[in-house]
């Protein structure tokens, strides 16, 4: 059940919608808030990924897209590198809603 830890690791950015099950996590932090799509294994999330980044999300797409791990990610990092939430709770916080 990824789709429940998905949920908890990116309320912060509160996901538009949240499709698919599994380990990988093509984001698209683009538009009006965060859309997750989940998948067995990371070269299916790379793909898609590559997809979107070619041929945009849809909406207004600004290229901000990544691929994560949802059992080794770095919500930090993410943040930095694609978009941080629109409000933040302190590291601790988060880790006791997981
Ligand atoms: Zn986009």
């Amino acid at each position: 059940m990824f789709k429940l830890r998905a949920k908890a690791l990116f309320s912060e950015w509160r996901p538009l919608w949240i499709v698919g099950d599994g380990q990988y996590a093509s984001l698209a932090f683009c538009n009006k808030g965060l859309s997750v799509m989940l998948h067995s294994d990371r070269d299916k999330a790379e793909k898609a990924k590559a997809e979107i980044d070619k041929y945009g999300c849809g909406g207004r797409c600004t290229k901000k897209h990544a691929v994560a791990d949802l059992l080794d990610i770095d919500l930090d990092d993410l943040a930095i590198r694609c978009c941080r939430p629109p409000k933040r709770n302190a590291a601790g916080r988060r880790l006791e809603e997981l």
